[in-house]
């Protein structure tokens, strides 16, 4: 017989948007389980998103997940801008007055992971949700498999599909697995990671006539650096010289530090919102809900944003029987959530070249970018849209 677990709110998916979900509702005194399919150290240890928005890190530190984002992290007050041979600094606390924190989502993660342990919360790993059920009654369900093939059913009074681009819960939710609005990019990022000390402070961004490329930090001695390249590129197939002579040559003016290259990874650029967020009491929240290609650092922002949303609407739902917020949780979420959409497609489209790109387009770039770096007001919507607006009722 199919063992039934009971608690209640089932979480699908231990990502920055599921454990932070447990985290906060666990002050709240609401007891929750979270599943993965992954290990603990599987999760620990994917490198994916870097940059927090200030409301991330004082959601992060003032719930007590992680006050090492503010030791171990490091401050940006800004960012660079280049084309044409030149650097343009957009000086994010000059003009808005924030900042963003360079902390990795693997280091977000093992603070969550550590916080939820420590709180004897469950947390369960290797275990593999095959859908949802019951999304319109008022005990929807998930059905998983764990590590050993055995089924079981986690019963709950509200189930959240925090499981990522490929979510099992959307289909409880939408109605399909893929039900949403989509767009994809001809181009992907080529991303390495290298021994070598920061070739800059700060992000540089560039645009260049062979494409864009992105120079990041990660710590004193290890780097993350990206190129933008063909999605069906073998990333074995560049030597490390390739690699360190296309970055140089991005970047021209500008010299980079190199170091041997101990990881590469290509990743694919698509912009995706689901048609619903929410079915009765299942509700899709991160990337799950929403994917948006990494080129204005929104992914896990976002994830966080609409956690902090549904936390208040499922406190009010399951402490207080109101459901007023829950049910304003979609049109609410969907505000920012087509704004991030906005800016990742903007910063995407004005930094890099599209393969049938006319030189009308190129130029047209270029008079883009002298009019977000010349002016006052394109420089500030940048900082403003980066450093991320107010998160609900703070
Ligand atoms: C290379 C890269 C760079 C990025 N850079 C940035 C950045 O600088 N800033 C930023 O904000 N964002 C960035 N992002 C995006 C960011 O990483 C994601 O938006 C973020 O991880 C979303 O969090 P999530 O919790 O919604 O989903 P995920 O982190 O994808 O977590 C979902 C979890 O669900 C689990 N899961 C999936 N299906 C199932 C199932 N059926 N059963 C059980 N478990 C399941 C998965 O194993 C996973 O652990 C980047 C992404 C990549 C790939």
């Amino acid at each position: 017989m199919t063992e039934t677990t009971r608690t209640r709110v089932a979480i699908i998916g231990a990502g920055p948007a599921g454990l932070l979900l447990s985290h906060l509702l666990a002050e709240a005194g609401i007891d929750s389980i979270v599943i993965d399919q992954r290990t603990r150290d599987e999760i620990e240890h994917t490198i994916r998103a870097g940059i927090l928005e200030q409301g991330t890190v004082e959601v992060l530190r003032e719930s007590g997940a992680s006050d090492r984002v503010l030791t171990v992290g490091s401050r940006h007050e800004g960012i660079e801008l280049r084309f044409a041979g030149e650097g343009h600094r957009i000086d994010f606390e000059s003009l808005v007055g924030r900042s963003v924190w360079l902390y990795p989502q693997h280091e977000v993660l093992k603070d969550l992971i550590a916080a939820r342990i420590a709180a004897g919360q469950d947390l369960r790993f290797g275990v593999t949700a095959t859908r949802v059920d019951g999304a319109g009654t008022d005990r929807p369900s998930i059905v998983a498999t764990d590590a050993g093939g055995r089924e079981f059913v986690i019963e709950a009074e509200f189930v959240v599909g925090a499981d990522g681009s490929r979510s099992v819960a959307r289909a409880a939710v939408t109605g399909s697995a893929t039900g949403g609005y989509f767009r994809e990019y001809p181009f992907a990022w080529f991303g390495i990671l290298c021994e070598a000390p920061p070739s800059s402070d700060e992000l540089i961004y560039s645009n260049s006539p062979d494409g864009f490329a992105l120079i990041s930090q990660r710590s004193a001695t290890i780097q993350r650096m990206y190129l933008q390249c063909d999605p069906e590129l073998d990333p074995n197939s560049m030597s490390d010289r390739q690699i360190w002579d296309d970055l140089q040559s991005r970047v021209d003016g500008h010299t980079l530090i190199e170091g041997p290259i101990f990881q590469r990874d290509v990743l694919r650029f698509r912009s995706f919102v689901a048609h619903e967020l929410l079915r009765g009491r299942v509700a899709l929240i991160g990337d799950a809900a929403h994917t948006v290609p990494p080129t204005g650092a929104k992914g896990m922002n976002l994830a966080v944003a609409d956690v902090v949303l549904l936390d208040r609407a499922l406190r009010a739902l399951l402490l207080d029987d109101d459901s007023r917020l829950l049910e304003a949780f979609p049109e609410t979420a969907l505000r920012r959530i087509w704004k991030a959409q906005h800016f990742s497609w903007w910063m995407t489209s004005m930094l890099h070249s599209t393969p049938d790109a006319s030189d009308f387009d190129r130029l047209r770039q270029l008079g883009e970018l002298r009019s977000v770096v010349e002016s006052e007001a394109g420089s500030r919507y940048l900082a403003e849209a980066y450093t991320g607006w107010p998160l609900a009722g703070r």
